[in-house]
């Protein structure tokens, strides 16, 4: 099964249909690319993304 990334936020999430960084449903399996954030506070991306949970993240999605 494909991992699915949430549309909002770009959460990759590999099972489940609920994103566990924002909680939204809407996900999607087109996506391309991602980086893996481990700490969001000292991470340059993380910032820069604007994102906080460690995860991993989709570069781009497909409509
Ligand atoms: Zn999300």
């Amino acid at each position: 099964m494909a991992s699915k990334a949430c549309k909002n936020c770009k959460f990759v999430i590999d099972e489940g249909d609920v994103c566990p960084a924002c909680g939204g449903t809407e996900l999607t399996t087109n996506w391309k690319g991602f980086v893996v954030i481990f700490d969001a506070s000292k991470s340059n991306i993380a910032q820069k993304m604007g994102l906080s949970m460690p995860g991993k993240y989709a570069l781009r999605l497909s409509k």
